[in-house]
């Protein structure tokens, strides 16, 4: 409903036929809340007309209403944190005075040590207290806030919207942080899956980004955390697979990595992501061949994607097929010539097949693009030595035409 809609509501007695016009505010009344003129007549609320205003000002005293509660929930919110701000100086102070490594207390002279000697026994006293009173005082607290909470005691209706409530909040939650994944800033999506978490630990679809995002930012140690959690909540989606193989192959451990991306491909077959990362984990183990199929499988699915065109070409030049190597690392470069993987590639074929000319030109287009790439730098120093070594041999071979070949066809000469 619309502010400035007209409310209509019925008489809640049914005998009356008009609709109730009126709402009624008084703290002890006990007749229905929203009532009839015909009520009026009656004398329902008459020990009281002063708490009795037309319906339509509802909505003001709904929105006076929420607005005193927000504002109450905000400065409940304030001491709480005032608390933890306390808290964490307490807790600073504590590591300064009585925390002190081995390492620490070996840097000690006498008098740092006799300081930090007296600054113990002085605190102990302190300290042993400090347990005891805060447990009272917080179990206090937590009675306070327990007991009010209790007085709000929830019913069906109650307990559907405070369920929907909560999938709303994960649901903004999880949009919030996914926005920020796809402009890779996964550090800040991350705070918003795990506020979405905090809710509901059993969300999938933030356990799976925050997953990812932890994967992109190299932590797979917590990554793999929230995969297994995911897993356990539902091991049969592909996706929630995959991330766990894509993992396990960002850490190297690509036997592991293909059984979760088998185990998604069991359940479907052309799951792309999965079959890069198999065809990915198979060049690694140095399977080209097998790498090479499953890549093949790929680009059955998806003719354009960058992954399994690379892991074929990169196949295909560890098998000693340099000319289908440049063939499809030239594929990679159509459609993002800045590749720096399918660049490499295609220059180092081009050198095992002895184009050096053309290899040259691809390093000055690579080296201009990434300067700083050591692989580059490197094929730079490999192709100039060639180009030397061939110099030298041209020269050597001159010298030789002109110490030998020269000489005999002066001779030659000569004998004319
Ligand atoms: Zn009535
Ligand atoms: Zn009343």
């Amino acid at each position: 409903m619309q502010q400035g809609e007209k409310l209509e509501f019925r008489c809640p007695k049914e005998i009356h036929n008009g609709y109730a016009k009126f709402v009624c505010l008084n703290e002890f009344c006990t007749n229905s809340r929203i009532f009839c003129f015909e009520c009026i007549k009656k004398g329902d609320h008459n020990t009281h007309i002063k708490d009795q205003y037309e319906i339509d000002k509802l909505f003001q005293f709904f929105d006076s209403q929420k607005k005193k509660t927000e504002e109450l929930i905000q400065k409940l919110q304030l001491i709480i944190v005032a608390i933890t701000n306390q808290f964490s100086q307490l807790e600073q102070r504590l590591k300064i005075k009585c925390c002190f490594s081995t390492a620490e207390v070996s840097k000690f002279d006498t008098q740092r040590l006799n300081q930090a000697l007296n600054q113990m026994i002085k605190y102990n006293d302190i300290t042993k207290n400090i347990l005891q009173d805060i447990n009272q005082s917080s179990n206090a607290l937590f009675d306070q806030i327990n007991k009010y909470t209790n007085e709000f005691t929830l019913d069906e209706t109650d307990k559907q919207n405070q369920a929907y409530l909560k999938i709303q909040q994960v649901n903004e939650l999880f949009e919030q942080g996914q926005k920020l994944y796809e402009i890779e800033k996964y550090q800040e999506a991350i705070e918003y899956f795990d506020k979405a978490l905090q809710i509901n630990p059993n969300d999938c679809q933030s356990l799976h980004s925050a997953s990812k995002c932890l994967t992109m930012i190299k932590n797979y140690k917590d990554a793999i955390i929230k995969a297994d959690k995911i897993l356990q909540i539902d091991q049969n989606n592909p996706q929630y697979l995959c991330i766990k193989a894509e993992i396990l192959r960002c850490q190297q451990r690509y036997e592991e990595a293909i059984l979760y991306s088998d185990k998604a491909l069991s359940i479907n077959s052309k799951h792309l992501f999965s079959i890069n990362n198999k065809a990915d984990c198979l060049k690694m183990l140095k399977k080209y061949e097998d790498a090479i199929f499953w890549a093949d499988e790929a680009l059955q699915i998806e003719q354009k994607n960058l992954f399994p065109l690379t892991v074929k070409s990169q196949s295909l030049k560890m098998i000693g097929q340099y000319n289908d190597a440049i063939i499809w690392a030239n594929k990679v470069l159509f459609i993002n010539e800045d590749d720096i993987n399918s660049l490499i590639t295609k220059i180092e074929c081009l050198i095992k097949i002895g184009k050096y000319n053309d290899a040259f030109r691809c390093l000055n287009t690579a080296l201009q693009l990434y300067p700083e790439n050591l692989t580059l730098k490197q094929l730079n120093i490999q192709l100039l030595t060639i180009q030397n070594q061939n110099n030298q041999a041209n020269q050597s071979l001159q010298q030789i035409e002109k110490n030998l070949i020269a000489p005999f066809f002066q001779l030659i000469k000569n004998k004319k």
